[in-house]
């Protein structure tokens, strides 16, 4: 089996969900300003309707933190993506990121998510967020908070402790200097 490669349509793949990520979120806030006003049966303030799942969905008007919340919206920054190996998986990939919004991240790595083939094609398989601890570094395969990976499992399929990786390509850097050493470490 070839080993594991960041090729073109893999940072293809990162790539076109980062943008299809900021329309959906865009547009979710953005739904709600778009319809006309109608007065909801017997509710005591105004709602904007809008279909969803052939039922009619209300929305409220966007409050002031959510307006907030809309302005600071932003596309991933992709800081590292690394390949790996896995025994069992095959060829596995992360994709490490920030937040989406200016509020909550932009400048450090926020999440990780792992890609894999699957039954149904290449797909993410996990979700994972830093480990508050060590700021996604694992201080040398040594924190506690993280079992030294700088990650802790979130959601999807929990494969553990990846191999090293075959493959890591840096992008951005984050600015947070408390990221450095998971910017430059090869996992
Ligand atoms: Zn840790």
């Amino acid at each position: 089996m070839a080993s594991a490669q960041l090729t073109d349509d893999i940072l293809a793949f990162i790539n076109r969900f980062l943008d299809i990520e900021l329309e959906s979120q865009t547009a979710r806030y953005a739904r709600a300003d778009n319809f006309r006003e109608v007065r909801r049966p017997g509710a005591k303030m105004w709602f904007k309707p809008s279909i969803s799942m052939n039922s009619v969905v209300y929305y409220s008007e966007l409050s002031e933190r959510e307006k907030e919340q809309q302005a600071a919206l932003m596309r991933r920054r992709l800081f590292k993506a690394t390949a790996h190996d896995h025994p069992k998986r095959g060829a596995v990939y992360t994709f490490q990121v920030s937040s989406d919004s200016k509020i909550r991240g932009a400048d450090r790595y926020v999440a990780r998510f792992d890609a894999a083939d699957t039954e149904k094609g290449f797909r993410f398989i996990s979700r994972h967020v830093t480990c508050p601890d060590c700021h996604a570094s694992g201080r040398d395969g040594s924190c506690s908070g993280c079992g030294g990976t700088g990650w802790k499992f979130e959601s999807g399929d929990d494969l553990g402790p990846l191999p090293p990786a075959v493959d890591v390509r840096r992008f951005d850097a984050p600015e947070d200097d408390r990221y450095r050493v998971a910017h430059e470490r090869d996992s």
